[in-house]
């Protein structure tokens, strides 16, 4: 069915029809099938939660990759256990999605083993959104941690051109009743994507969001996209911008956000890089965390007008289930056409 929202036309998609769009566009681009049916979950998941800075608009960018030839169409990733809690993923240049996937039970493992666990991927390209890495962490019960260095486009606080990237941190908190807390931000005052959704909607950004290339404040999406973007609250988001750039780039073997940039990869794809993950058996540590924070939890919700992180994804996910999404018409033409031939 097609509708007509406030701007612009949209056509309603079954979860299973946005999944299986996704998985034929990548695999006739020459994705081998377990990383393309690794990318269409977690396109399909995004979607159904309502992020569409990280759903069927990141298609593109995947298709992208993989034509320049940076991404490796068949990559098998490899798990190495280096110490007992220590986990090292060579992702053999694939997207991160796969690689991910594979390794994931190995860190749940090392984690429930020795109470914590680190695990360090290295050698993929990953774009997608944090909380769907963490989701099956703390749904296997364990406290977790996941940071990525991101595109090369935060200017730090006190200065003026791109020195990190949209860096973002994810944490996530089982809860008893199976909807864990969950919450992943950029440190920029604002994720690259949506400054490009604005850009493409013809929309200003908000002020905080962005310097133009004299280092000026800016409005206008583009200038900020060729400037720089800010990281959110002053120096205290422009340091977890640094800690990220350390922990997700040069401490687990990969590149700063700045010396990808220098790469000079021009297409819109991925940017080669890691993911770092602290997974954490709250079992381990004794006492009564669960009810304890359960009891926060309830405090924060008594007061009216809050809601949690994650909330508003899961009752978006509730309603795609139910209905589908509505797809904007122009995206679903742009990813059709992505089709060979
Ligand atoms: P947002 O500013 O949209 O903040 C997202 C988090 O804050 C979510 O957990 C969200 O929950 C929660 N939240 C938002 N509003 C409220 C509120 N009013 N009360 C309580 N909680 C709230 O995130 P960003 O735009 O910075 O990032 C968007 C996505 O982009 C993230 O998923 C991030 O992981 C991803 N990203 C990925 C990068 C990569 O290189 N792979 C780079 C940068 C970002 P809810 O979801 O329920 O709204």
């Amino acid at each position: 069915s097609i509708w007509t929202g406030a701007m612009e036309t949209k056509v309603t998609m079954r979860l299973d029809e946005i999944f299986a769009l996704v998985l034929s566009v990548l695999t006739a681009n020459g994705l081998s099938r377990d990383q393309a049916e690794a990318i269409a979950d977690i396109v399909t998941r995004a979607e159904a939660d309502a992020c569409r800075s990280h759903g069927l608009y990141r298609v593109e960018g995947y298709v992208a990759g993989l034509r320049a030839g940076r991404v490796n169409p068949t990559a098998q990733p490899r798990v190495r256990r280096l110490r007992p809690a220590l986990l090292q993923v060579d992702g053999d240049k694939g997207f991160a999605p796969f690689a991910a996937n594979l390794a994931r039970p190995h860190l749940i493992a090392a984690a429930r083993e020795n109470g914590i666990a680190a695990m360090a991927i290295a050698r993929t390209h990953h774009f997608s959104a944090l909380w769907a890495d963490l989701e099956p962490l703390v749904e296997a019960g364990l406290v977790a941690w996941c940071f990525v260095v991101g595109q090369c486009s935060v200017a730090p606080h006190g200065g003026s051109t791109p020195l990190m990237g949209t860096n973002p941190i994810g944490f996530g908190w089982p809860r008893p009743d199976g909807a864990p807390f969950i919450f992943d931000f950029a440190t920029s005052a604002a994720a690259r994507g949506d400054v490009e959704l604005k850009r493409l909607a013809g929309e200003p950004i908000p002020a905080g969001w962005g310097i133009d290339a004299e280092g000026r404040l800016t409005l206008d999406p583009a200038e900020a996209l060729s400037g720089a973007l800010l990281p959110f609250g002053g120096h205290k988001g422009s340091a977890l911008s640094m800690m990220v750039e350390l922990i997700a780039g040069p401490l687990i073997g990969e590149l700063t956000s700045k010396q990808v940039a220098a790469l000079g990869h021009r297409d819109d794809g991925p940017p080669p890089g890691g993911e770092l993950f602290i997974a954490l058996d709250p079992a381990s540590l004794g006492g009564s965390a669960p009810a304890v924070a359960e009891r926060f939890f309830l405090d924060a919700k008594a007061q009216p007008g809050l809601r949690l992180p994650s909330e508003r994804r899961y009752v978006a996910r509730s309603r795609s289930h139910a209905s589908g999404v509505g797809v904007p018409s122009d995206l679903l033409r742009r990813i059709k056409a992505l089709m060979p031939g």
